[in-house]
């Protein structure tokens, strides 16, 4: 067994693709042993079959023994799982989720959290538009990042675990305030999908032989597809949940798309490739 271990026992809630993923590469390297729960028995068997679990169970059986809880379910339902889970939590054990939203959602976990547990909040940016075990990965967070929001409560000793195990897996490791994180990922990620929905929506609404206009889309229209094609559950779930930042960004892009169509509609042609140009540069770097 490698010496790294971190853990003796974590309890993956939700072997999806993030739960899933992250099940697969702390296995038999991060935790001596790594249990799968979920509400869904085939994404078990699935996580068994794809040796991403070492075991499997019920909620409180699972949970009790663990030193490390990971709730990696949909952001609306990860209050209700901590609830379930709470009355079952080992002393010292800690909680850490996944969730896509942080701000209040990180006092709101922390309220169910018993004394003598600890809950410390992340968000690893990693991720693809598919779900469920069989997309899941083991090495999908090599490379990437995970924002941990700690609060004013986080225990040190969990926080600096935490950072330990997503480094573990590959991750660079950011600490960023719960709020903050909100209104960075409204703006690159939230706002995107809501765009990529819009956007396919408007070719549907036209209502003359939709499926013949989609049958001529081009390169442009398939990557936004591809973001549309991400779990409705969970997208559901994060712009509500986000919904103050969300509606901000919505706000922001709107002013843009009438500052572009104001350039077309006047023939601006300077200045619709100096923004253009901004674009492209700022995509270029991003590559
Ligand atoms: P996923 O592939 O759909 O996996 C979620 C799993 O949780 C599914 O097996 C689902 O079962 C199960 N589940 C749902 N509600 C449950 C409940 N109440 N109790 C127990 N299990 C439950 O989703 P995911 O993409 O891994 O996303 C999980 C979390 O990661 C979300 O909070 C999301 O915001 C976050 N996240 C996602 C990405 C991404 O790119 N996908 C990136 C970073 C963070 P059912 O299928 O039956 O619902």
């Amino acid at each position: 067994m490698n010496r790294e271990l971190l853990f003796q026992r974590i309890a993956v809630i939700g072997v999806g693709l993030i739960g899933g993923s992250l099940a697969g590469a702390c296995r038999g390297r991060l935790a001596a042993r790594v249990v799968g729960l979920d509400r869904d028995q085939i994404h078990l068997n699935q996580a068994i079959a794809l040796g991403l679990v070492d075991e499997v169970g019920d909620l409180p059986t699972g949970v009790a023994g663990a030193d490390l809880v990971v709730v990696a379910v949909p952001v609306g339902a990860i209050v209700e799982v901590v609830r379930a889970t709470a009355p079952h939590l080992a002393p010292g054990c800690i909680v850490t989720d996944v969730g896509s939203v942080k701000g209040d959602l990180v006092d709101e976990v922390e309220r169910e959290i018993p004394p003598g547990r600890a809950y410390v909040p992340a968000h690893p940016i990693a991720g693809t538009e598919r779900s469920g075990p069989e997309a899941a990965a083991a090495g999908l967070f090599h490379e990437s990042l995970c924002v941990l929001t700690p609060s004013s409560r986080t225990p040190e000793e969990a926080l600096k675990k935490v950072m330990r195990l997503w480094e573990g897996v590959g991750s660079h490791v950011v600490l960023m305030d719960p709020f903050r994180h909100d209104q960075i990922f409204a703006l690159v990620s939230h706002l995107p999908h809501v765009v990529a929905y819009a956007l396919i929506g408007t070719v549907l609404n036209r209502g003359d032989g939709e499926e013949e206009l989609l049958q001529f889309s081009g390169g442009g229209l398939r990557d936004f597809t591809r973001i549309a094609a991400s779990h409705p559950i969970m997208w559901r779930d994060i712009l509500i949940r986000n919904r103050s930042e969300v509606l901000e960004s919505i706000n922001r892009f709107r002013q843009v798309l009438e500052r572009i169509a104001e350039m077309i509609r006047t023939q601006d042609t300077v200045r619709l490739v100096q923004e253009f140009q901004r674009a492209k540069e700022a995509g270029e770097q991003l590559r």
